[in-house]
């Protein structure tokens, strides 16, 4: 629906000014006009004492969706380093594109770049879209909106996939209102609907209480970022190789509003958590920051890293870059030790496809033994040091 004044009818009272709630009326003259922040609500339709202003049914816009086909992983690099996620998209993209019966493509953009396209193809890439170009060197909106969203038009791919890491979620919504398309922002779980062959994007909601599965039915393509750390990598296979397809790039005065004067890098904490085999992470169990001392002689113990519940980070326990979950980050060790972490869904959100789940907590009904392999009942500071003793013990 759209929502218009009918000139002629409109007397310049400015009832729908004073009462649209996003100020989207102005007047010209004596006439009311309708501005782009419309949402659309209907609220001056019913105010309007002279019944100037109507909705009307606005013509539906779907584009040839059966002219779209493949699967493409955005190759997000930085410093011509393939980020990790996207060996995970193309892992899961592979499994996609067997579905629907498609290729498997992925979109490199950078500077002299294009020796990762043999890399990319040893994940399983069968085509590598190439943009080379000096401007693309580091990640600029503008820059990389152009070449991608003018790869997307002319190429026609029926699924985009990208991690949603800061760059990917920029550049996914960028892409998304460029192509005139819809975008599911932060996904945990894509499937083919085997009906008609949509995809399925699933990714939580209302704050990680629900999941929600969400469609793109009329537009393509149809667009995803998928959360670090969730999907499986793909495998490696280096006698694999790929098309590679060189992008037309070239830019206009203009075309890219931003200049990249420094890049500095942070030098405060830095933790791998996606990487890491096993982490040993606490909550407000711990009962202050000391705690975290404890967890990390553990972690020491098994080559693994510490991280934490949001709870903790929020107690100024711990810096954010250790949280796990929803709003933190995800993770999917070999084992991962929940120590006086209730096992809220958001927290669950982070760490349940962890291969192994250790629980220990005071409290037999906390939710966190629902989805542990082990659980051990009791305090920690009692159990972690009895754990690191059996430790020392086993090595002799
Ligand atoms: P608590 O829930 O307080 O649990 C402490 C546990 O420690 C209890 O089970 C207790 O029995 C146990 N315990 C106490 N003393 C001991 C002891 N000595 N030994 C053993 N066990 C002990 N949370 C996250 O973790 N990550 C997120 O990304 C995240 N995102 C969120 C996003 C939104 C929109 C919202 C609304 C919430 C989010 N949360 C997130 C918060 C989440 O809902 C919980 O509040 C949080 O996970 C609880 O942290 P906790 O388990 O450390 O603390
Ligand atoms: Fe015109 Fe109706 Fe708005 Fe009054 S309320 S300014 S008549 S459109
Ligand atoms: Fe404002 Fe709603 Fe009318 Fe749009 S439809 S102009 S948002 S009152």
């Amino acid at each position: 629906m759209a929502v218009r004044v009918i000139k002629e009818k409109c007397a310049g009272c400015t009832k729908c000014v004073r009462n649209c709630p996003f100020d989207a009326i102005s007047m010209e003259g004596r006439l009311a006009v309708i501005g782009q922040a419309c949402t659309e609500c209907g609220a001056c339709v019913d105010v309007c004492p002279f019944g100037a202003i109507e909705k009307t049914a606005e013509e539906k816009k779907t584009a040839d969706i059966s002219a779209y086909s493949g699967v493409w992983v955005f190759a997000e690099q930085r410093e011509n380093r393939i980020m990790p996620v996207v060996l995970e998209l193309l892992g899961e993209g592979r499994k996609l594109a067997d579905e629907i019966g498609t290729e498997l493509c992925a979109v490199l953009c950078g500077d002299h770049v294009e020796k990762l396209a043999e890399e990319l193809a040893a994940y399983g890439a069968d085509k590598v879209y190439l943009a080379d170009h000096k401007e693309l060197s580091v990640y600029r909106t503008d820059a990389y909106t152009k070449v991608i969203g003018e790869a997307i038009e002319k190429y026609k791919p029926e699924i985009v996939l990208l991690g949603a890491t800061h760059i990917g979620r920029d550049l996914g919504p960028c892409l998304a209102v460029n192509c005139g398309t819809g975008l599911t922002a932060d996904c945990t779980g894509l499937e083919i609907d085997p009906e008609d062959g949509k995809l399925k994007q699933t990714r939580p909601a209302f704050g990680g209480n629900l999941m929600a599965t969400i469609i793109c039915p009329d537009h393509r393509p149809q667009m995803s970022t998928v959360r670090p750390g969730v999907m499986q990598k793909a495998e490696r296979d280096d006698s694999r190789k790929a098309e590679v397809v060189k992008l037309d790039v070239h830019f206009e005065d203009g075309d890219i509003r931003t200049k990249v004067l420094d890049i500095v890098k942070k030098t405060g904490e830095m933790v791998s958590l996606t990487d890491a085999e096993v982490i040993v992470s606490g909550g407000m169990g711990l009962g202050n920051a000391d705690g975290f001392q404890l967890l990390k002689k553990l972690a020491d113990r098994l080559g693994g890293t510490i991280a934490s519940s949001r709870a903790a980070v929020d107690a100024g326990w711990i810096d954010h870059s250790y949280q796990v979950g929803q709003t933190g980050t995800t993770v999917k060790p070999k084992i991962y030790f929940a120590c006086g972490i209730s096992g809220a869904i958001q927290h669950l959100a982070g760490m349940q496809n962890s291969d192994y789940i250790v629980a220990i907590n005071k409290n037999e009904s906390a939710p966190i033994f629902e989805v542990a392999d082990y659980g051990i009942v009791g305090d920690l500071y009692q159990v972690i040091p009895a754990i690191l003793e059996e430790l020392d013990k086993s090595a002799g």
